[in-house]
């Protein structure tokens, strides 16, 4: 399997699974074979996640495949993606709040707590899967759906630590560590989000989803909610797509968005040219507690260099790579192309969108404006996602077509 983090490499790889994703995707993507055979699933999180293959790829081909009838699940779960997206869109709040906990959770572990954090990152608990699980998300930087769940499970209700660490222990790990997708994932087996609905994973429900490889015994056998100490937010408007400058531009890439060519029709239409193009050397921190992991940093810095080497080409611009995208950064390579405004592709609730929001801000005291090109993907969607997953699951047909 060819694990590069080029666009090319995630078009490969949704080719060759596009013939399972039907039926066969519906009657065996719950089950967790291993490591070594993954073909009852797409794996194709990771390009999603820095959106090398966009979810408008994905579907486009599972439907020239399938109906979407047949293909409904698989469909389904690639708006899980969006439908998360848009609610943290709708709640930032709960993003900051998060983000703003896990060093002061971590600093407050009592010394058994600690020793069972200790145990659970580096798989030494002695729980049958959870410790292979830890060591395969370490080595791997993947981890099945129910593996993930399994995994929450046990850290939120038998090792009884705190879920945010958890789920900062994934987003460093993780190649498709994602806030929305991560965190309110955490959020939904600690009972958080679906307010006080807990998910329980199971000796029995692991023993069968993984084909015996694994029998844990001694797990929590009752999940009570993890109690929030804020009221959840009321959802806000969705962003409004901003309208794009004309006159020759810049275009800035982020790891949150790197097919940037689909850009260009929107940009000749607005009479935006084009004369440079950049990204930043590294992605962003995805924790204020340690380092992402180095697979992890390897694969953001290789999509980073895929998608600039395709903008190059595309928009013929020249290319620069940036040391980060803040103010310091980005205005001196401004200034040398002398440019109107800086375009970048719309970044969702998240490490990037923080950075932008304050890139903005300088920006404008420069002079200087800074458009975010939306996504209609996104912009059709997220605005249904003021309730639950399944009000939204009732607009897919609509939104697909
Ligand atoms: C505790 C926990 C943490 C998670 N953290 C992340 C994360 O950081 N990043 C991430 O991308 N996904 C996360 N997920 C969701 C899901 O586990 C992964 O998206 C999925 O396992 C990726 O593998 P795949 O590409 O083979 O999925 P497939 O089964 O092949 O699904 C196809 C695509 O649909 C999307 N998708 C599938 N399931 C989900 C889901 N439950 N939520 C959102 N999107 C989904 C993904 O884009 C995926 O590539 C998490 C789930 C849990 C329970």
């Amino acid at each position: 399997m060819d694990l590069s983090p080029t666009r090319q490499a995630g078009l490969a790889r949704l080719e060759e699974f596009v013939p399972r994703a039907g039926r066969a995707y519906t009657a065996e993507r719950n089950l967790d074979r291993g490591p070594t055979d993954r073909t009852n699933v797409s794996g194709l999180s990771p390009w999603v996640r820095h959106r090398l293959v966009t979810e408008s790829d994905v579907v486009e081909s599972v439907l020239q495949q399938h109906s979407l009838d047949a293909a409904s699940k698989f469909v389904q779960e690639v708006f899980w993606r969006t439908y998360w997206k848009g609610w943290l869109e709708l709640r930032p709040s709960v993003w900051t709040r998060y983000s703003a906990t896990v060093e002061p959770v971590f600093v407050g572990l009592s010394d058994a707590e600690r020793t069972n954090f200790d145990a659970a990152v580096s798989g030494n608990t002695g729980i049958d899967g959870f410790d292979d699980w830890a060591r395969e998300l370490v080595s791997t930087g993947y981890l099945h759906n129910h593996a993930r769940m399994w995994f929450a499970s046990i850290w939120i209700f038998t090792l009884r630590l705190p879920w945010q660490l958890g789920a900062d222990f994934f987003m460093r790990h993780l190649l498709d560590g994602d806030p929305a997708s991560n965190t309110l994932s955490w959020r939904w087996v600690a009972g958080l989000q679906t307010v006080g609905k807990t998910y329980l994973a199971t000796t029995q429900n692991i023993e069968a989803a993984t084909g015996g490889r694994f029998r844990p015994h001694g797990l929590a056998t009752q999940a009570f909610a993890v109690e929030d100490d804020a009221p959840m937010p009321v959802p806000l408007a969705a962003p409004h797509p901003e309208s794009l400058p004309s006159g020759r531009v810049a275009l800035m890439l982020h790891e949150d968005d790197l097919h940037a060519e689909a850009f260009a029709q929107s940009l000749e239409a607005s009479g935006a040219q084009v004369v440079a193009v950049a990204a930043p050397r590294v992605g962003e921190p995805r924790s204020t507690l340690s380092p992402t992991s180095a697979l992890v940093g390897a694969f953001t810095v290789g999509a980073l260099n895929d998608g600039l080497d395709r903008a190059r080409e595309h928009f013929a611009a020249e290319a620069s790579v940036l040391e980060g995208i803040r103010a310091s950064d980005v205005l001196p390579w401004l200034q040398s192309h002398d440019v109107t405004a800086l375009v970048t592709p719309y970044a969702p609730v998240g490490p990037v969108r923080d950075r932008l929001d304050r890139l903005t801000v300088d920006l404008a005291g420069e002079g200087m404006t800074l458009a975010r090109m939306s996504r209609t993907w996104d912009s059709r969607a997220w605005p249904h996602a003021t309730r639950g997953f399944f009000p939204f699951r009732e607009r897919i047909p609509a939104l697909v077509r």
